[in-house]
């Protein structure tokens, strides 16, 4: 009998399932927090109704990133970077993040944290929700000399300047075009990259978005959510690159 005639070889049961080559790219506020810190601060510190007008300006796109923390800054002069710390010790994380996390890190799948916030309170409210190592790209405050916040960004795109962290910048980047792609994110900044993604989870703003122009995506309230459909994903034989995202990615490779 030769190995071909085995009647067990012609079964799909005997195609090992390769792991899927996968990379996950997860928003910050709003998406693992339960609210936006960067707006927490500014509703605190700030003087409104200012605030509240330049925060709407940014939710619906009318001001790009940039401009939108400088006008929030300015509007919040006394602001200091302990505040920032001290607000970012009563944020709360969905309470199936960290479950999640543990779905990636089991499975070896690469994930990367995108902020349009920035890391001086992503840390802080990681490191008391005992959730440390991750790989996180935003923007940075530092103080001056005289104690006043000064933003950096270092990951702004130099063609686009509608975020202050380019985020599809970071998708491209850190995937190659034989993997699959995820975004998970529920806001403004996260519109342009879960158009460069396979597979995108939406909720608030960004579910409203992907409706309307049409982006097929999971809609979902919380990370067991994610994790019960991910892990779904995960389990497929096959998984299949999005046609549009692939033609989005050429079209920046073209631009080079
Ligand atoms: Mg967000």
């Amino acid at each position: 009998m030769t190995e071909f005639s085995s009647p067990e070889m012609h079964t799909d049961s005997f195609i090992p399932v390769m792991p899927h080559k996968m990379k996950v790219f997860i928003d910050f506020d709003g998406t693992i927090t339960l609210t936006d810190t960067g707006e927490e601060i500014f509703r605190r510190f700030g003087s409104r109704p200012e605030i509240d007008e330049i925060i709407e300006q940014i939710r619906f796109n009318k001001i790009t990133g940039k401009t939108g923390w400088s006008l929030l800054f300015a509007n919040a002069p006394k602001l200091r970077l302990d505040d920032v710390h001290k607000l970012a010790d009563e944020i709360q994380i969905d309470r199936y993040f960290e479950s999640f996390v543990n779905v990636l890190n089991n499975n070896k799948i690469p994930f990367y944290i995108l902020s349009d916030g920035f890391e001086n309170y992503i840390s802080k409210i990681f490191n008391h929700s005992k959730i440390n190592n991750l790989k996180v790209y935003a923007n940075k405050l530092i103080e001056n000399e005289d104690s006043k916040i000064q933003t950096v960004f270092p990951y702004t795109d130099e063609e686009c300047s509608d975020c202050a962290n380019c985020k599809r910048n970071h998708i491209l980047e850190n995937s190659a075009d034989d993997e699959f792609t995820v975004y998970i994110g529920n806001g403004s900044s996260d519109t342009c990259p879960a158009q460069f993604c396979d597979y995108v989870f939406a909720k608030d703003d960004l579910l409203r978005f992907c409706n309307r122009e049409k982006i097929t995506c999971f809609q979902y309230s919380n990370f067991a959510e994610v994790e019960r459909t991910f892990t779904q994903l995960l389990a497929k034989r096959r998984l299949k690159k999005k046609h549009q995202a692939v033609l989005k990615r050429n079209e920046i490779y073209k631009l080079g």
